[in-house]
Protein backbone atom coordinates (compact mmCIF):
# COMPACT_ATOMS: atom_id res chain seq x y z
CA UNK A 1 0.00 0.00 0.00
CA UNK A 2 1.60 3.50 -1.23
CA UNK A 3 2.08 5.85 1.64
CA UNK A 4 -0.10 8.43 2.15
CA UNK A 5 0.80 12.51 2.62
CA UNK A 6 0.69 13.88 6.28
CA UNK A 7 -3.58 14.73 6.47
CA UNK A 8 -3.81 18.45 6.63
CA UNK A 9 -5.48 19.76 9.88
CA UNK A 10 -9.02 19.95 9.41
CA UNK A 11 -12.36 20.35 11.24
CA UNK A 12 -14.08 17.28 11.57
CA UNK A 13 -15.83 15.71 8.86
CA UNK A 14 -19.14 16.46 10.59
CA UNK A 15 -17.81 20.48 10.01
CA UNK A 16 -17.16 19.68 6.87
CA UNK A 17 -19.56 17.92 5.04
CA UNK A 18 -22.29 20.34 4.18
CA UNK A 19 -19.83 23.04 2.81
CA UNK A 20 -18.71 19.86 1.27
CA UNK A 21 -22.00 18.96 -0.68
CA UNK A 22 -22.91 22.62 -0.85
CA UNK A 23 -19.77 23.27 -3.46
CA UNK A 24 -20.16 20.22 -4.95
CA UNK A 25 -24.22 21.07 -6.07
CA UNK A 26 -22.67 24.56 -6.78
CA UNK A 27 -19.89 22.65 -9.14
CA UNK A 28 -22.41 19.97 -10.53
CA UNK A 29 -25.80 21.74 -10.36
CA UNK A 30 -27.20 18.68 -13.02
CA UNK A 31 -25.55 15.58 -10.88
CA UNK A 32 -28.25 13.06 -11.06
CA UNK A 33 -28.93 9.32 -11.89
CA UNK A 34 -27.50 8.90 -15.76
CA UNK A 35 -29.42 5.76 -15.86
CA UNK A 36 -32.01 5.99 -18.11
CA UNK A 37 -35.30 5.41 -17.07
CA UNK A 38 -39.34 5.98 -17.36
CA UNK A 39 -40.58 4.31 -13.85
CA UNK A 40 -39.38 2.49 -11.20
CA UNK A 41 -39.66 -1.29 -12.98
CA UNK A 42 -37.08 0.14 -15.49
CA UNK A 43 -34.76 1.87 -12.95
CA UNK A 44 -34.34 -1.90 -11.23
CA UNK A 45 -33.63 -3.25 -14.38
CA UNK A 46 -31.21 -0.23 -15.54
CA UNK A 47 -29.41 -0.80 -12.16
CA UNK A 48 -29.05 -4.99 -12.40
CA UNK A 49 -27.72 -4.33 -15.76
CA UNK A 50 -24.97 -1.78 -14.94
CA UNK A 51 -23.52 -4.06 -12.00
CA UNK A 52 -19.65 -4.11 -13.72
CA UNK A 53 -20.90 -2.22 -16.52
CA UNK A 54 -21.15 1.20 -17.31
CA UNK A 55 -24.00 2.93 -17.44
CA UNK A 56 -23.61 4.26 -20.79
CA UNK A 57 -23.38 1.61 -22.68
CA UNK A 58 -26.75 0.34 -20.22
CA UNK A 59 -28.53 3.29 -21.86
CA UNK A 60 -27.99 1.64 -25.22
CA UNK A 61 -29.06 -1.55 -24.31
CA UNK A 62 -32.33 -0.82 -22.16
CA UNK A 63 -34.20 1.26 -25.43
CA UNK A 64 -34.49 -2.09 -27.45
CA UNK A 65 -34.65 -3.89 -23.98
CA UNK A 66 -37.77 -1.56 -22.96
CA UNK A 67 -39.54 -2.00 -25.92
CA UNK A 68 -39.57 -5.92 -25.96
CA UNK A 69 -40.17 -6.29 -22.07
CA UNK A 70 -42.72 -3.61 -20.70
CA UNK A 71 -44.23 -5.39 -17.54
CA UNK A 72 -42.92 -7.47 -14.65
CA UNK A 73 -44.86 -10.25 -16.32
CA UNK A 74 -42.91 -9.69 -19.56
CA UNK A 75 -39.20 -10.14 -17.73
CA UNK A 76 -41.10 -12.99 -16.11
CA UNK A 77 -42.33 -14.77 -19.32
CA UNK A 78 -39.31 -14.10 -21.04
CA UNK A 79 -37.32 -16.40 -23.08
CA UNK A 80 -33.92 -16.55 -21.39
CA UNK A 81 -32.04 -16.94 -25.09
CA UNK A 82 -33.88 -14.00 -26.73
CA UNK A 83 -33.43 -11.83 -23.19
CA UNK A 84 -29.24 -12.97 -23.08
CA UNK A 85 -28.94 -11.70 -26.40
CA UNK A 86 -30.52 -8.28 -25.45
CA UNK A 87 -28.17 -7.54 -22.49
CA UNK A 88 -25.28 -9.90 -23.74
CA UNK A 89 -22.99 -6.35 -24.27
CA UNK A 90 -23.45 -5.43 -20.64
CA UNK A 91 -21.28 -8.74 -19.03
CA UNK A 92 -22.29 -11.27 -17.01
CA UNK A 93 -25.03 -11.79 -19.06
CA UNK A 94 -26.39 -15.31 -18.38
CA UNK A 95 -26.35 -14.39 -14.67
CA UNK A 96 -28.29 -10.90 -15.52
CA UNK A 97 -30.78 -12.65 -17.27
CA UNK A 98 -31.45 -15.14 -14.49
CA UNK A 99 -31.63 -12.26 -12.11
CA UNK A 100 -34.10 -10.01 -14.67
CA UNK A 101 -36.41 -13.63 -14.77
CA UNK A 102 -36.56 -14.00 -11.70
CA UNK A 103 -36.95 -9.99 -10.63
CA UNK A 104 -40.03 -10.31 -12.93
CA UNK A 105 -41.45 -13.73 -11.25
CA UNK A 106 -41.02 -11.99 -7.42
CA UNK A 107 -42.82 -9.00 -8.32
CA UNK A 108 -45.61 -10.46 -10.69
CA UNK A 109 -46.10 -13.08 -7.75
CA UNK A 110 -45.45 -10.78 -4.60
CA UNK A 111 -46.02 -7.31 -5.49
CA UNK A 112 -48.75 -7.45 -8.08
CA UNK A 113 -46.19 -6.30 -10.82
CA UNK A 114 -44.85 -3.30 -8.77
CA UNK A 115 -41.55 -2.61 -7.31
CA UNK A 116 -41.94 -2.45 -3.68
CA UNK A 117 -41.42 0.38 -2.07
CA UNK A 118 -39.80 -0.73 0.92
CA UNK A 119 -35.70 -2.12 1.28
CA UNK A 120 -36.59 -5.08 2.91
CA UNK A 121 -38.90 -6.14 0.25
CA UNK A 122 -36.84 -4.96 -2.42
CA UNK A 123 -34.02 -6.28 -1.37
CA UNK A 124 -35.61 -10.13 -1.57
CA UNK A 125 -35.64 -9.35 -5.14
CA UNK A 126 -33.47 -11.43 -6.93
CA UNK A 127 -30.66 -9.06 -8.66
CA UNK A 128 -31.02 -6.16 -5.91
CA UNK A 129 -28.95 -5.65 -3.04
CA UNK A 130 -28.69 -3.17 -1.25
CA UNK A 131 -27.03 -0.94 -3.64
CA UNK A 132 -29.96 -1.60 -6.16
CA UNK A 133 -32.54 -0.95 -3.49
CA UNK A 134 -30.57 2.51 -2.71
CA UNK A 135 -30.92 3.91 -6.30
CA UNK A 136 -34.54 2.26 -6.75
CA UNK A 137 -35.80 3.83 -3.88
CA UNK A 138 -33.83 7.19 -4.10
CA UNK A 139 -34.05 8.11 -7.67
CA UNK A 140 -37.50 6.58 -8.57
CA UNK A 141 -39.59 6.87 -5.38
CA UNK A 142 -38.14 9.92 -3.65
CA UNK A 143 -37.37 7.76 -0.64
CA UNK A 144 -34.02 8.33 0.80
CA UNK A 145 -33.41 5.17 2.29
CA UNK A 146 -29.24 4.90 2.26
CA UNK A 147 -26.94 6.03 0.25
CA UNK A 148 -25.34 4.52 -2.60
CA UNK A 149 -21.69 3.10 -2.30
CA UNK A 150 -20.02 2.55 -5.60
CA UNK A 151 -16.35 2.97 -6.09
CA UNK A 152 -16.25 6.88 -6.68
CA UNK A 153 -18.15 7.06 -3.60
CA UNK A 154 -15.39 4.69 -1.65
CA UNK A 155 -12.39 6.36 -2.65
CA UNK A 156 -13.42 10.09 -2.72
CA UNK A 157 -15.11 9.78 0.96
CA UNK A 158 -11.35 8.42 1.72
CA UNK A 159 -9.79 11.28 0.46
CA UNK A 160 -12.05 13.97 2.01
CA UNK A 161 -11.84 11.81 5.08
CA UNK A 162 -15.23 11.26 6.07
CA UNK A 163 -14.68 7.45 6.56
CA UNK A 164 -12.23 4.92 7.43
CA UNK A 165 -14.13 2.22 6.64
CA UNK A 166 -12.85 -0.12 3.70
CA UNK A 167 -16.40 -2.09 3.35
CA UNK A 168 -19.00 -0.66 1.66
CA UNK A 169 -21.92 -1.31 4.03
CA UNK A 170 -19.42 0.17 7.11
CA UNK A 171 -18.72 3.20 4.51
CA UNK A 172 -22.53 3.72 4.07
CA UNK A 173 -23.48 3.23 7.92
CA UNK A 174 -20.65 6.06 8.47
CA UNK A 175 -22.08 8.43 5.93
CA UNK A 176 -25.55 7.81 7.10
CA UNK A 177 -24.24 8.98 10.36
CA UNK A 178 -22.79 12.22 8.96
CA UNK A 179 -24.83 13.40 6.26
CA UNK A 180 -27.92 15.07 6.62
CA UNK A 181 -30.93 12.52 5.11
CA UNK A 182 -32.23 14.76 2.78
CA UNK A 183 -29.07 14.11 0.96
CA UNK A 184 -28.58 10.41 0.81
CA UNK A 185 -29.45 10.06 -2.23
CA UNK A 186 -27.76 13.10 -4.07
CA UNK A 187 -24.56 12.66 -2.17
CA UNK A 188 -23.12 9.96 -4.56
CA UNK A 189 -24.69 11.55 -7.58
CA UNK A 190 -22.45 14.62 -6.77
CA UNK A 191 -19.41 12.11 -5.50
CA UNK A 192 -19.55 10.16 -9.14
CA UNK A 193 -19.73 13.81 -10.83
CA UNK A 194 -16.56 14.89 -9.01
CA UNK A 195 -15.19 11.41 -9.36
CA UNK A 196 -15.36 11.91 -13.27
CA UNK A 197 -14.87 15.23 -13.68
CA UNK A 198 -11.93 16.02 -10.72
CA UNK A 199 -11.59 13.50 -8.27
CA UNK A 200 -10.03 11.14 -10.11
CA UNK A 201 -8.65 7.88 -9.45
CA UNK A 202 -4.85 8.07 -10.72
CA UNK A 203 -4.47 11.80 -11.06
CA UNK A 204 -6.86 14.28 -9.01
CA UNK A 205 -6.88 17.36 -10.30
CA UNK A 206 -6.38 19.05 -7.08
CA UNK A 207 -5.25 22.38 -8.48
CA UNK A 208 -9.05 23.36 -9.71
CA UNK A 209 -11.32 21.43 -6.86
CA UNK A 210 -14.14 23.09 -5.29
CA UNK A 211 -13.23 21.37 -2.07
CA UNK A 212 -9.31 21.53 -1.96
CA UNK A 213 -9.39 23.82 1.15
CA UNK A 214 -11.88 21.26 2.96
CA UNK A 215 -9.80 18.11 1.60
CA UNK A 216 -7.31 16.61 4.23
CA UNK A 217 -5.91 14.93 1.43
CA UNK A 218 -5.16 17.27 -1.64
CA UNK A 219 -2.88 15.90 -3.60
CA UNK A 220 -3.90 12.22 -2.93
CA UNK A 221 -3.45 9.45 -4.17
CA UNK A 222 0.41 9.42 -2.81
CA UNK A 223 1.55 7.09 -6.25
CA UNK A 224 3.51 8.27 -9.09
CA UNK A 225 1.89 9.82 -11.74
CA UNK A 226 2.05 8.34 -14.85
CA UNK A 227 4.62 10.04 -17.75
CA UNK A 228 3.39 12.40 -20.12
CA UNK A 229 3.00 10.39 -23.28
S1 LIG B 1 -8.38 18.12 -3.24
FE1 LIG B 1 -7.80 16.51 -4.71
S2 LIG B 1 -7.92 14.57 -3.55
FE2 LIG B 1 -9.05 16.15 -2.39
S3 LIG B 1 -11.19 15.91 -3.09
FE3 LIG B 1 -10.23 17.50 -4.35
S4 LIG B 1 -9.48 16.42 -6.19
FE4 LIG B 1 -9.90 14.88 -4.60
Amino acid sequence: MSARKTARRLPAAGERIEAIITRLEARFPDAQCSLDFANPLQLLVATILSAQCTDERVNKVTPVLFARYRTAQDFADANPDELAEIIRSTGFYRNKTRSLIGMGRALAERHGGEVPRIMDELTQVPGAGRKTANVVLGNAFGIDEGVVVDTHVKRITHRLGLTHQTDPVKIERDLMALVPRRHWTLLPHLLIHHGRAICQARTPRCEICPVNDLCPFPGAPARPRPAAS
